[in-house]
């Protein structure tokens, strides 16, 4: 079977996927954003689709909480950003007539509450505040420790950082070899400014910066998705659901939800996949099967007759997923100064936003965004505890938060039983394992935001490339089939 190139996918994407039909069977497992699309390419080019979903609905983690909110409210516990970089998001938006605001990350309030003070994040307010930065580091802003110790490393490395195909150089291969804060310990930043800049690059980072890549980090923070960069940043009007639902509509009668797969096996003529109905086992014979599942949940599918390679046995179960767990309250009124807050705590939750700053009428959403150990944490809660938890933290920061509470809500992914986690988080030798994660076995391609060409994860984008690769792959395969 032919190994694609990140620019073949792009470029064949681009154009239609020209000569791509066939008539074979295929089995897509998961209705999350790559299993969607991996379908609907697959369907219009005449190939016989059926995709097993285990939940009730489609998305997976490109998912919108509309309950137990009031007025219509709604808050993203997954996917909420569209960069300039993401390629085939936008381009599946503009198929569906899905329009773009303005992303909330934009244009927010951001500073510190540390010490039980809030700190802004410029030089001034930094400096009186006397956090403990270094001799060299005092006197810098927020942003100026961002560009010292993560823009001045990345430019160092252009090139090759930010090379079209991921492929890492000899140059800068060594970096993938340790991890973010061992590579800003190197460049002489000290633990105060590492706190600082640490939410500047939350998302890729995860609260991992002892375990993540420091070249994945690097890759991330040169490119469009960086946290530092939200110029052109977007989010779907409406609501990132509003993406798989337009797909699902689609692929209406072909998605079977409620059906989880707990075993697939493989030989020399087609696939066979079991999966649950109502509790009772069924099977269903395919040619080909496209596994969109992130390798968390891959973990409780029975693979011991999939025939799979060795190298993919053990990256399924190697790689690991960001812990993240988002606390939703609605409030009766915004009872705090202000617009579109955004503060990084010192407290157990860390961060604290406004979750609604452009949604209409007198009521708001806050969310804690915590991850790492952190959201661990809230993971052994139940919901009841997690949110009164929350509830608390946040009233030491924004006085009145009990007062105006009306009702809460949370999304722990580690505890979501088909994610048992986040997005992708990239471990020192990240690059090693990618080519092996997204290889076909056979008759299984592997699609999702982990089988990706990029070293990071939490992107739609990537969800939707993989998928695309796959149905190059089958394709591939149609006169030998
Ligand atoms: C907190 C958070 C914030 C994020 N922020 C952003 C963002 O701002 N912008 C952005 O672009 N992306 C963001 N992402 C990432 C984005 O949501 C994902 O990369 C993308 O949605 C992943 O799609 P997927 O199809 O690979 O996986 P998923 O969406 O996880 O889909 C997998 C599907 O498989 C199903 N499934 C699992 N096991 C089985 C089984 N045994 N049988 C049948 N079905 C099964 C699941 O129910 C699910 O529907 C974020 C993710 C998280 C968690």
């Amino acid at each position: 079977m032919r190994d694609f190139t990140q620019g073949e996918v792009r470029r064949e994407f681009d154009e239609g996927f020209p000569g791509v039909t066939g008539t074979q069977r295929i089995t897509v497992v998961g209705a999350g954003l790559a299993g969607l699309g991996a379908a609907y390419e697959l369907v219009r080019r005449g190939y016989e689709v059926t995709v097993l979903e285990a939940r009730n609905r489609p998305g997976g983690r490109a998912y919108t909480l509309r309950s137990p909110f009031v007025d219509g409210l709604f808050a993203e516990a997954g996917a909420m950003t569209v960069t300039p970089g993401c390629h085939y998001t936008r381009h599946y938006l503009t198929e569906f007539n899905l329009a773009l605001d303005q992303s909330d990350l934009v244009d927010t309030q951001f500073g510190f509450y540390t010490g039980s003070r809030y700190v802004g994040s410029d030089a001034s307010s930094i400096s009186e505040a006397d956090l403990g930065l270094n001799d060299e580091e005092k006197g810098l802003g927020a942003w100026d420790l961002r560009d010292r110790y993560v823009k001045e490393f990345y430019t160092e490395l252009m090139p090759d950082i930010a090379q079209d195909s991921w492929e890492p150089s000899e140059r800068i291969r060594p970096f993938d070899q340790m991890t973010v804060w061992d590579a800003l310990k190197g460049r002489g930043a000290s633990d105060a400014a590492i706190d600082l800049l640490e939410p500047l690059f939350n998302e890729m980072t995860g609260g991992e910066l002892r375990a993540c890549s420091a070249l994945s980090w690097l890759r991330l923070e040169s490119g469009s998705h960086a946290l530092g960069n939200s110029q052109g940043w977007a989010k779907i009007k409406g609501g990132t659901d509003m993406l798989p639902r337009a797909f699902a509509t689609r692929l209406s009668g072909l998605i079977h939800y409620g059906k989880p797969v707990v075993g697939i096996e493989q030989n020399e003529t087609g696939v066979r996949t079991t999966y649950l109905d109502g509790g009772r086992p069924m099977t269903i014979l395919s040619d080909r099967l496209v596994l969109a599942v992130p390798f968390s949940a891959v973990r409780r599918i029975d693979l011991s007759r999939a025939a799979l390679s060795a190298e993919k046995d053990a990256s399924i179960r190697r790689l690991r997923y960001m812990s993240i767990v988002r606390v939703y309250l609605q409030m009766r009124k915004q009872f705090w100064d202000g617009t579109n807050i955004a503060l990084s705590t010192d407290l157990p939750i860390k961060w604290v936003r406004d979750a609604t700053p452009h949604q209409a009428g007198p009521r708001k959403i806050l969310e804690a965004y915590v991850t790492g150990w952190r959201a661990r944490m809230l993971s052994a809660m139940s919901e009841e505890e997690r949110v009164q938890f929350v509830l608390d933290q946040i009233e030491s920061v924004l006085p009145g938060a009990r007062e105006n509470f009306e009702v809460g809500t949370s999304v722990a992914w580690d505890t979501e039983r088909y994610n048992e986690g986040g997005f992708i988080l990239p471990e020192v030798g990240h690059s090693d394992l990618m080519p092996t994660i997204r290889q076909p076995e056979g008759r299984i391609h592997f699609a999702g935001e982990h089988a990706g060409y990029e070293p990071n994860g939490g992107a739609m984008t990537f969800a939707l490339e993989s998928a695309a690769r796959t149905v190059l792959e089958i394709a591939s395969t149609e006169v030998a089939a």
